[in-house]
């Protein structure tokens, strides 16, 4: 490996990172990870934290699985690359087809359409519904309606049902065609309605509104995430999901449920639309699926939609849409061998043992600092905390003391991540009590430093 000079004089060069601007790397340098063991995760200067992030909150089996890297490194030698475009498949992604069906046969799903990570499954989500509705002879129905402070991915349609605007001025214009309902967000929101579950009734009344105002016959798919992870952490009422659902029905809208996060144990059960007692239309994922180790994503379908396709008399069922690595040999090797290390190590049960004890802890922490908002979590090891400079007036925390908590959280630990004045936390499904407890107590010397 090159020195420590080398590699922090040309990462500031050369390489262009996503979610930063360019000259910030000469400014703020990023840390150089090196190396990872378990659930820490190690700098170029040698200095080991509790990794927080989960890589992005995608390294649900921790660092260190031999499992998956063996057999990654076998399918490598077996068969390292073969197109799946129709009319040829391969071994390794029928095995991983079968294996993401069961995971998810419980929420409804019964087909599986791989990607090369969570913006393509997003983007297959979308075309699939536009193309499910010209089917069946509603070429109308071309529109989407999302969430505000929703997260689906940077490409243009995904941007564009995207409910954070920071991820979609500079790209605009985007899709025509896309509608955002306020978040099911307690703490901010239009209708100044702290009560979750009255929250849950007045989006649904926006939700009929827009409906009748686009006209029902013009809207393909409603898309949101279960819990809505880069937004901050935000975790609707019980009946929020069941209510879209319901709308949803009654229009003729199919809804899609983003899983990209909330898929393979993060929130403590398999999916997040579970814990909600929602089918989706079509799930969403990646991330989890390799548990970060190959870039890998999958779109998937029920059997409303997929019978659609499956019986189709127009001629058109053809997916003209894929990618080169749709269904790749290696990655669904990753995909195979995570998934049966997810289920033998039965992530989701520790996932909520510990997703409790960072939550607790936290809304402890919330008790001691008044930097501290909200706390948003319980579901798993997903948490968000949103920091204020003025509690009363709910003023967000300036970026400058956000990033001088940041490094003193890592210096005293453990790495978090910043998602405007939010601290989010998603570490690895595998972490112990003591590993949550470095969390916490790095956490207390960052907020400390404000
Ligand atoms: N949807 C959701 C809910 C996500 O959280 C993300 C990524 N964080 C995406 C889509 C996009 O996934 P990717 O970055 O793999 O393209």
């Amino acid at each position: 490996m090159k020195d420590d000079n080398f590699l922090t004089e040309n990462n500031a060069r050369h390489l262009w990172h996503p979610m930063g601007a360019p000259a910030d790397s000469h400014s703020t340098p990023p840390k150089i990870i090196k190396g990872a063991e378990g659930v820490n995760i190690t700098d170029i200067d040698g200095h080991a934290t509790v990794d927080a992030v989960g890589g992005l909150w995608c390294v649900n089996l921790g660092y260190s699985n031999d499992v998956v890297k063996e057999a990654i490194a076998k399918q490598l030698y077996d068969l390292p690359y073969y197109s799946a475009f129709a009319g040829t498949s391969n071994p390794p992604a029928i095995e991983a087809s079968y294996a993401v069906r069961e995971f998810f046969a419980e929420d409804g799903m019964s087909r599986v359409f791989f990607t090369s990570g969570g913006s393509d499954s997003v983007e297959t989500a979308l075309r699939l519904s536009r193309q499910y509705h010209r089917l069946r002879g509603e070429p109308t129905r071309t529109k989407f309606i999302s969430l505000k402070k929703g997260y689906h991915g940077t490409h243009f349609g995904g941007a564009s049902v995207n409910g954070n605007n920071r991820f979609r001025i500079n790209y605009e214009p985007l899709l025509p065609g896309c509608f955002h309902l306020p978040s099911p967000y307690p703490y901010r929101n239009p209708f100044n309605e702290s009560d979750p579950a009255q929250l849950a009734q007045n989006i649904a009344a926006a939700f009929e509104d827009e409906i009748a105002f686009q006209d029902p016959k013009t809207i393909a798919a409603f898309i949101m995430e279960p819990i809505q992870g880069a937004g901050g952490v935000i975790v609707p009422d019980a009946s929020f999901m069941k209510l879209m659902r319901e709308i949803c029905d009654r229009h003729g809208i199919l809804l899609i449920s983003d899983e990209v996060i909330t898929g393979f144990g993060r929130t403590g059960d398999w999916s997040g639309a579970r814990h909600w007692g929602v089918q989706p239309d079509m799930m969403t994922t990646a991330k989890g699926i390799t548990s970060g180790y190959f870039p890998v994503g999958a779109c998937m379908v029920g059997d409303k939609v997929a019978d659609v396709f499956e019986n189709d008399q127009t001629g058109e069922a053809a997916i003209y849409h894929g990618y080169t690595y749709s269904a790749h040999p290696v990655g669904s090797a990753a995909v195979i061998a995570t998934l049966a290390e997810t289920t033998r190590l039965d992530l989701k049960t520790n996932a909520a043992a510990r997703g409790t004890q960072l939550f607790e802890g936290v809304q402890k922490l919330a008790e001691k600092y008044d930097i501290i908002g909200d706390v948003r979590g319980g579901h798993g090891l997903m948490t968000g905390i949103e920091l204020v400079s003025d509690k009363a007036a709910k003023t967000p925390m300036d970026m400058a003391t956000m990033k001088k908590i940041h490094e003193a959280t890592y210096q005293a630990g453990s790495m978090v991540r910043l998602g405007a004045h939010n601290v989010l936390m998603s570490p690895p499904l595998t972490i112990s009590e003591g590993e949550v407890n470095t969390i916490l107590s790095a956490l207390d010397t960052g907020f400390a430093a404000a």
